[in-house]
């Protein structure tokens, strides 16, 4: 009996090695790949949920098993990518950018083996604030408490990038909280922070949490000098408009309200067999009215903007089949 438990340790630790290092890993022949994604009430996580849901219902045809993860957000995304704990992960377009480019977070490490695979809907870097914060412009932010997002989130980034923009300097001029964007709401209501900034698609579960709650809440804008300049200076940001009055009828604003913002995109290593990226996009495409009535936020996908905001170069997996369907020459 003791003998045989051991046995079946060797055999479970050896099991558990095999799936602890990551790149597809394959279970009676069939091949285990994870999609990281952000927080449980972002965009990237039900965007996680949809990709594998298109894929899975073909499972037995492709021999593969789709999961998603809950993760930090891009940046760790974009690491657990290229250290094999991930075969994939959506990122967001500015991440693809500088991780490729060795610049921000991965300054003069530049990440080679990153694969672009397709883009998904836009997202915009969204600033949120108590009524009672008084904060109606980025200038209001100074002395107060804002979540500018965990390390390992992409919109960490944004809002550094943001207050740079504007003179404030996130380490001295504000209160600068690291929190998860999925507890960020609950501290807004219970008066623990005084605003959030999130880079994400709307409508998102965040959003709505917090603007259902007791505490009047608002979106601030983001636009003028500060957006010209960093609109200007980088090609992955953009004007946008977040959709207030279509989304969140429980915030305090009268209408729509401008920032900026970039796209989500999914992301691989070139590590990633073609065959895998290729079952994905496929699924995805060929199918792209049933993907599309799976979130709000991909209403304005194209099959055509599936492509654009990709920086690092394409998989050839996902070449493959952009090229049979001519949407690539
Ligand atoms: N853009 C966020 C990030 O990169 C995640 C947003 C989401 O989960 O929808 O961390």
């Amino acid at each position: 009996m003791k003998k045989l438990l051991s046995v079946l340790l060797v055999l479970a630790l050896a099991a558990g090695f095999g799936f602890a290092k990551g790149g597809g890993e394959s279970s009676g022949g069939r091949e285990f790949v994870t999609i990281g994604t952000g927080g449980v009430t972002g965009g990237y996580y039900p965007t996680g949920g949809a990709i594998s849901k298109m894929v899975n219902k073909k499972g037995d045809e492709y021999n593969l098993r789709v999961t998603v993860e809950s993760t930090g957000g891009s940046v760790y995304n974009v690491n657990a990518i290229i250290s094999g704990d991930l075969e994939f992960g959506i990122v967001q377009s500015d991440r693809q950018f500088q991780a490729y480019n060795g610049t921000a977070d991965w300054e003069g490490d530049p990440q080679k083996d990153l694969r672009a695979v397709f883009s998904i809907h836009p997202e915009s870097v969204s600033l949120l604030a108590s009524d009672d914060s008084g904060i109606q412009s980025l200038e209001d932010l100074k002395g107060k408490i804002v979540n500018i997002g965990n390390p390992g989130s992409g919109q960490r980034g944004n809002a550094t990038d943001i207050l740079m923009a504007a003179g404030i300097d996130p380490d001295s001029d504000i209160k600068a909280e690291g929190l998860k964007a999925a507890e960020a709401a609950g501290m807004l209501q219970d008066g623990r922070i005084d605003a959030y900034f999130y880079t994400v698609g709307h409508p998102n579960g965040s959003f709505k949490e917090a603007t259902s709650g007791t505490k009047g809440v608002h979106f601030v804008p983001i636009e003028g000098v500060p957006v010209e300049a960093l609109v200007s200076e980088f090609p992955y940001y953009a004007k946008s408009v977040i959709p207030v009055s279509a989304n969140y009828p429980g915030a305090s604003n009268d209408g729509d309200v401008n920032t900026f913002g970039v796209k989500a995109t999914f992301c691989t290593s070139a590590n990633v067999s073609d065959d895998v990226v290729y079952a994905i996009v496929k699924e995805v495409f060929d199918n792209l009215d049933e993907f599309k009535a799976l979130h709000p936020a991909y209403s304005v996908l194209t099959a055509e903007n599936m492509l654009d905001g990709l920086s690092a170069p394409l998989h050839p997996g996902a070449e493959k089949y952009f090229r049979e369907v001519g949407l690539i020459n």
